[in-house]
């Protein structure tokens, strides 16, 4: 069964763009020998990642995640069967907040600030649809 789970969590503290580069570069050794994809954000201290994949494999992949010191304060937002995969090509694609994606990143952002923690499956599912049809610039 192919579900996608979305969650949110907090920095533990201020990651550079080689704590970052460590996180994709084992996200996407590991997705890619279980088969998950799916998609990173980080962008006001906060991630925000989308896993899909097999329900086992996911459940088992978020499981080891929550175990990483890197982050705190996570919760699931998001957790539902799909029909297909959205990121299929992306065993983890980094959405960061380059200046570019700020606006996207907000627009489906209740706050004034991007916090995934109060947004909807709904706006969620349209947030990461966006950046896989809008050509949102990525990394990996
Ligand atoms: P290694 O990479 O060899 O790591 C061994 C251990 O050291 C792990 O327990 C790890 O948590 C810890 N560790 C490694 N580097 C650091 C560091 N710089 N600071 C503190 N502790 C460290 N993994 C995936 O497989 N798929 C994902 O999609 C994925 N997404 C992630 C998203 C976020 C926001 C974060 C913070 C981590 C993510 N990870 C992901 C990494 C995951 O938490 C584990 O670190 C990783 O899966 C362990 O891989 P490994 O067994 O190859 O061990």
């Amino acid at each position: 069964m192919l579900i996608q789970l979305t969650y949110a969590s907090r920095a533990s503290r201020t990651l550079g763009p080689l704590d970052v580069k460590d996180i994709l570069a084992t996200s996407q050794r590991n997705n890619a020998a279980v088969g998950v994809t799916g998609a990173l954000c980080l962008a006001n201290g906060i991630f925000l990642q989308q896993l899909e994949g097999d329900r086992d494999v996911v459940n088992r992949t978020y499981l080891r995640i929550l175990k990483d010191p890197r982050h705190l304060e996570p919760a699931i937002l998001d957790f539902s069967e799909i029909a297909a995969r959205r990121f299929g090509n992306w065993n983890m694609g980094l959405i960061s907040s380059l200046a570019e994606n700020r606006q996207m990143f907000l627009k489906y952002s209740p706050k004034a600030e991007f916090d995934p923690y109060s947004m909807s499956p709904a706006s969620l599912r349209e947030f990461f649809d966006e950046i896989v049809h809008n050509g949102v610039r990525w990394i990996g």
